[in-house]
């Protein structure tokens, strides 16, 4: 299924191994994958693996159009933040993308709206493409409320930065009702989102890739890739598997 419209745009397909994996289990999904994704291709890759593979996964994609991506970043630059890695870390180890705001850091770690904006700021400032993830629970969701949950996410990061500098950041809508439960938003939830998201970014409304994140699997992904206003996904489990994630890839790059 081709979609119109977003010519500007390149699909944008990103696994986020979370805290799964061992340097043998790792070592044996990237060479699958790479095998998988040789040549040219019009939609980029990105594999988010646990910070202390990052220099071992870059070691074998380096030569592959598949990029380094964190799962995290630290808001401050260096210091007394016992655990934490900064941007300017991962930059070093040739990260080129650092998801921020996942669901599972704001519910975990109780990370704020705000704590994720200041976040924001030091992945650009160290050069990194923040991947910025926004999304409402499943109560917010009944009680009509998820609208104005994602408005005020993206309002805390426009109002330490501004709307211009998402020229070089990616959105991530990932309702939390739908990570790692199977469930999928329909393709008519998802569109709603995504049109309100490109509403609030203004100028640069045609311009953000905006992806969907929950339950992709190999069967849905085509559906929803189909969406004028999806440019791709964030996946969790569907990228520990080579041949599903490689499926995922290849309906973006259609
Ligand atoms: C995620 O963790 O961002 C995610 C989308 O997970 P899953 O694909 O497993 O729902």
């Amino acid at each position: 299924m081709k979609k119109t419209g977003n010519a500007k745009r390149r699909q944008l397909v990103v696994g986020n191994w979370k805290m799964n994996g061992n340097q043998q289990f790792n070592a044996e999904l990237l060479a699958e994958v790479i095998a998988g994704w040789q040549g040219e291709h019009g939609a980029d890759v990105v594999i988010c693996p646990p910070n202390p593979y990052l220099l071992h996964t870059h070691e074998r994609i380096f030569d592959s159009s598949i990029y380094l991506g964190a799962q995290n970043v630290s808001q401050y630059e260096s210091g007394a933040y016992t655990g934490e890695v900064s941007a300017q870390m991962l930059a070093e180890l040739h990260c080129k993308f650092v998801i921020i705001g996942h669901n599972e850091r704001r519910r975990l770690q109780g990370e704020t709206d705000e704590q994720v904006a200041q976040k924001f700021v030091a992945a650009q400032q160290a050069n990194l493409i923040p991947i910025l993830c926004i999304g409402e629970s499943l109560a917010q969701r009944e009680n009509g409320q998820h609208l104005d949950v994602i408005g005020r996410q993206l309002e805390a990061v426009f109002k330490c930065v501004g709307r211009d500098v998402f020229v070089n950041a990616v959105v991530a809508y990932e309702p939390v009702w739908a990570v790692g439960t199977g469930k999928t938003a329909t393709p008519q939830q998802a569109h709603e989102v995504h049109r309100f998201i490109r509403e609030q970014l203004g100028n640069l409304a045609e311009e953000v890739r905006i992806l969907y994140g929950g339950s992709v699997k190999a069967s849905n992904a085509e559906q929803l890739f189909a969406l004028s206003d999806i440019d791709g996904a964030l996946l969790g489990g569907a990228s520990l598997d080579a041949k599903e994630f490689l499926k995922i890839c290849e309906a973006a790059d259609k």
